[in-house]
């Protein structure tokens, strides 16, 4: 069983999950405790993770005795979520999880199989006591547990090392030996990778979150570097990810997009730089095309929350059917290195802009974030 250290620790475990849902059962729960007086604290120790991920300082946790303090984490995730910036969340995923790294080496062997079993349905077997490891053959001497190939695979193709590759492993009963600080990084790994693939539907905030919210994004602008909106030239659209382009296609040749695919490509291309009349001319030639309603439906999109809406990422439209490397009708290599379509035309335009035509330096430079 977990303590409440733990429970704070791992706020992916099912346990702390499950702890959660004992204080605050949804999103509108946490929003109506932050609204109140006992709330502030959650909101100032939320606001210090999100500066603290911002600057890449480490994440640590709050212990007041109250079970509150379970929702510092979910508030800062909220937050993060409402400023809909997807670097902040790279910035977010990325210190969080090497938070629970470093949590992990202190953990008993018991409590990190458990979760790994409990948390993500993980199996990972103890290899043996240290003295009994002269009994065991030679190459398993320097492991700590064996897991699952399928397990391994989940996480491991992410990191760049010829360690990581299933081929340099040694693999017997479809089991991988892993030693115990490789199973900590691939804990660590897969809460990244969760934080980056979650999305939250965040309501209209009361008005203390709305203020911790403004003044992260009044940081963001001095923290992360903010690219100009790149405008979509003859050159750019050759800088869009693949499912947007297949969409920006069908649109130029007058089909009807559904809504999904109509969102999406209307949100993409706001956010890159296109002005509302510029979006609305590409949707002109659908022939179910009624310019009032579209006027109403870019400028939404182009102004809600008073930035407009951010584009789906990959895994949303991944389970849309609208990625179309997962569907096999296109290929780019930098898919496996973004989750957020609009980290794709960044780099892309980036590239195109300083004439980059070899794309080798992404296994070099970048994680792999997603597979097909
Ligand atoms: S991986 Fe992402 S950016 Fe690439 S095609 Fe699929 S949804 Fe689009």
């Amino acid at each position: 069983m977990a303590t409440e250290l733990q429970l704070r620790r791992y706020p992916f475990s099912r346990e702390s999950r499950q702890a959660v849902q004992s204080v605050a059962r949804d999103i509108g729960d946490l929003i109506e405790i932050a609204e109140e007086s006992r709330g502030n604290y959650i909101i100032r120790e939320a606001e210090n993770r999100v500066f603290a991920s911002l600057e890449q300082k480490e994440i640590t946790t709050v212990n007041t005795g109250d079970r509150n303090d379970l929702l510092i984490y979910q508030t800062a995730r909220l937050i993060v979520e409402k400023i809909g910036e997807h670097r902040l969340k790279e910035y977010q995923a990325e210190a969080e999880s090497k938070a629970v790294n470093k949590f992990l080496s202190n953990e008993r062997d018991e409590f990190v199989l458990e979760m790994c079993q409990s948390s993500f349905g993980w199996p990972v077997e103890p290899i043996s006591r240290r003295d009994m490891k002269e009994d065991l053959p030679h190459y398993l001497r320097n492991f700590d547990a064996k897991m699952h190939f399928e397990n391994f695979l989940e996480v491991a193709p992410r990191f760049h090392s010829n360690e990581w590759k299933l081929v340099n492993r040694y693999v017997e009963d479809g089991l991988v030996p892993v030693r115990k600080s490789e199973l900590h990084r691939l804990i660590s790994e897969k809460f990244k990778v969760l934080i980056l693939t979650s999305t939250l539907n965040v309501p209209t905030l009361p008005s203390n979150l709305t203020q911790a919210v403004q003044r992260i994004e009044s940081e963001i602008r001095s923290k992360i570097k903010k690219t100009d909106p790149i405008k979509i030239t003859a050159k750019t659209v050759n800088a869009l990810p693949p499912c947007i382009s297949a969409m920006h296609e069908s649109a130029l040749q007058g089909r009807n997009l559904p809504h999904m695919p109509r969102f999406t490509l209307a949100s993409f291309l706001l956010k890159i730089g296109m002005s509302q009349d510029e979006v609305l001319g590409i949707f002109k030639t659908a022939p179910d095309f009624v310019r009032g309603l579209a006027e109403y439906q870019v400028r939404h999109i182009a102004t809600k929350g008073g930035e407009g809406y951010t584009p789906p990422s990959c895994k949303t439209l991944r389970g849309n059917t609208l990625c179309t490397v997962a569907l096999g009708e296109a290929n780019d290599p930098l898919c496996e290195y973004i989750v957020h379509p609009l980290s794709f035309f960044e780099t892309r335009a980036w590239e195109i802009s300083n004439n980059v035509r070899d794309h080798s330096w992404y296994s070099r430079k970048r994680r792999k974030m997603q597979s097909f």
